[in-house]
């Protein structure tokens, strides 16, 4: 049998850090299911597709072949690892995020990830709508002012440009477009752990998941 490990939770909550490692020392796949919304709205975006057009970003999404190896993430043979990480791609994700009619034709690509022996699943409604079977849920988060500066702290570190009120104004806005829209809102699963990151650190975080997992 194949165990899921369902991680949800807000943007820069560092869930992404934490699953990766999570399914590192597991020896389990690992699903980002926010690079897939990322995938959709840039392919959108080449395509001349509207980020409105739920229909038509449903038929676009399953004509998509994706491949993750690593950082790169190969669409139709394409590399756009780069390209969906950018803040454009963020926020492009978020818009095409709330189509029903989207979000339905990417669960058959999200349920193909799973793999013997198991599977960290990564995003906002892994516990409860995508493997609301999942052995083990977790819904990690942390304030929304310690995410800000961790966002703002990682972008000083790579030299870029970065004002730590626009990013937490952002942040908000994010939060609050994925809590309110009515497709599949970001809310911690009945039977999620919580893991609040707010006073640790990266490592302390896996640690704690990793204790959430084996008890
Ligand atoms: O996690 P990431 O920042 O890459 O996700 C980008 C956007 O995709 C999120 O803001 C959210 O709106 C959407 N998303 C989603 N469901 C998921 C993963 C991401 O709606 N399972």
């Amino acid at each position: 049998s194949i165990t899921v490990v369902a991680i949800d939770g807000p943007s820069a909550s560092g869930k992404g850090s934490v699953a990766q490692r999570v399914a590192k020392h597991l020896g389990y796949g690992y699903l980002d299911s926010g690079a897939l919304y990322r995938i959709v709205a840039h392919a959108a975006q080449q395509q001349n597709v509207s980020w409105q057009d739920a229909e038509a970003l449903a038929a676009l999404a399953r004509g998509l072949h994706i491949e993750f190896h690593g950082e790169d993430v190969l669409v139709n043979g394409q590399d756009v690892g780069d390209a969906i990480r950018s803040e454009a791609m963020g926020k492009g994700a978020s818009e095409v995020a709330v189509h029903g009619p989207l979000r339905a034709a990417l669960l058959d690509v999200q349920h193909d990830f799973r793999q013997a022996p198991g599977l960290v699943a990564d995003g906002r409604d892994m516990a409860t709508v995508v493997f609301p079977d999942a052995a083990i849920k977790i819904f990690l988060t942390a304030a929304v002012e310690i995410r800000a500066e961790r966002r703002y702290k990682q972008l000083l570190a790579k030299g870029a440009a970065a004002d730590l009120s626009t990013i937490l104004e952002d942040l908000k806005a994010r939060d609050a477009r994925d809590q309110q829209r009515a497709a599949a809102p970001l809310v911690q699963a009945e039977d999620a752990v919580l893991l609040d990151t707010s006073a640790i650190d990266l490592e302390q975080s896996v640690a704690q998941a990793i204790e959430i997992v084996a008890n």
